[in-house]
């Protein structure tokens, strides 16, 4: 069966499913996305995706291109039409298709909506967080919005591969003042050695994830204190337990970083009971 992908009001097969070469996400990373973790074929957290992205059209100037209710309709759609048990939906919104030229075309172009899904596999990712992550670090080269969600994703494409290269998983970004920022395509979280729960504050400087604030949740419930701050490299290497969260890793253990042993080097129990909690506190669809 070929996989079916949205493409600015039609449903294509993926051969067919193409954007025009001066679509402006394309030429300057001028567009904005969401990933949504789809589970027993319901879409988890719609809500709080969908806010984020109006947050992230609206710094960006871009114009919402259809009703949120029809954005639902058509995630729903994606979804159904490939069969997406457990998987992720991915939208992608740009301010659209003109010639090359930095400034907003004048007049406005038609904003460009682009919706995928894919299936992952469940078994395979819990299995990994039953084994933790190995995680590098890397400076934090990014521009100073990447609370913004767009495409503009190249930092984290190279962090990503670098800590391939190493033989580690994922890329923690370090900023140039020693602390970390977050993973490559996640939040970054630690217990420190005196037990303390920590991740960095929504700032400008890292995406609110919405799976930290969820996360915040299932803390909140289980009676225990989150300190939202900035912590370093070193704080972490002596940290008693790290992980991560992403809509589609929910929260993942990280066991190394940067090649030395975090806590006993095996999945700590506060990432095991977050993620064995998590999802009590996401609102399905
Ligand atoms: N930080 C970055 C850089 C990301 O790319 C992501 C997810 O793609 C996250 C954090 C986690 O966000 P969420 O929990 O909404 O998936």
């Amino acid at each position: 069966m070929s996989r079916i992908a949205y493409v600015n009001g039609r449903y294509l097969p993926m051969r067919d499913a193409k954007v025009h070469v001066e679509d402006r996400g394309y030429q300057f990373a001028d567009a904005v996305y969401e990933v949504c973790e789809v589970r027993g074929g319901r879409l988890i957290d719609e809500r709080r995706h969908l806010d984020r992205l109006k947050r992230s059209l609206s710094e960006m100037r871009i114009a919402m291109p259809v009703t949120v209710r029809a954005l639902g309709v058509v995630l729903r759609e994606v979804i159904a039409r490939n069969r997406i048990g457990y998987g992720l939906v991915y939208l992608q919104i740009g301010r659209g298709v003109a010639r090359r030229d930095p400034a907003f075309p004048l007049p406005a172009v038609a904003p460009s909506l682009v919706v995928t899904a894919r299936s992952l596999n469940r078994t395979k990712n819990d299995a990994l967080a039953e084994k933790g992550l190995a995680v590098v670090s890397v400076p934090d080269t990014r521009w100073g919005r990447v609370d913004i969600k767009t495409t503009g994703l190249l930092p984290n494409v190279l962090a990503r591969q670098a800590a391939i290269e190493q033989g580690a998983r994922d890329a923690w970004f370090v900023d140039k003042d020693g602390f970390v920022t977050e993973a490559a395509s996640s939040n970054a979280w630690i217990v420190t050695a005196n037990g303390k729960l920590v991740t960095r504050q929504a700032d400008h400087a890292i995406l609110r994830g919405i799976t930290r604030m969820v996360t915040f949740e299932v803390v909140k419930a289980q009676g225990l204190a989150i300190e939202e701050r900035a912590f370093t490299l070193d704080e972490a290497y002596a940290a008693r337990e790290a992980f991560v969260t992403s809509a589609t890793q929910i929260v993942m253990p990280v066991v190394s970083i940067d090649g030395r042993t975090i806590g006993s080097g095996k999945p700590g129990p506060l990432a095991g009971a977050l993620r064995r909690e998590f999802h009590r506190y996401t609102e399905t669809g």
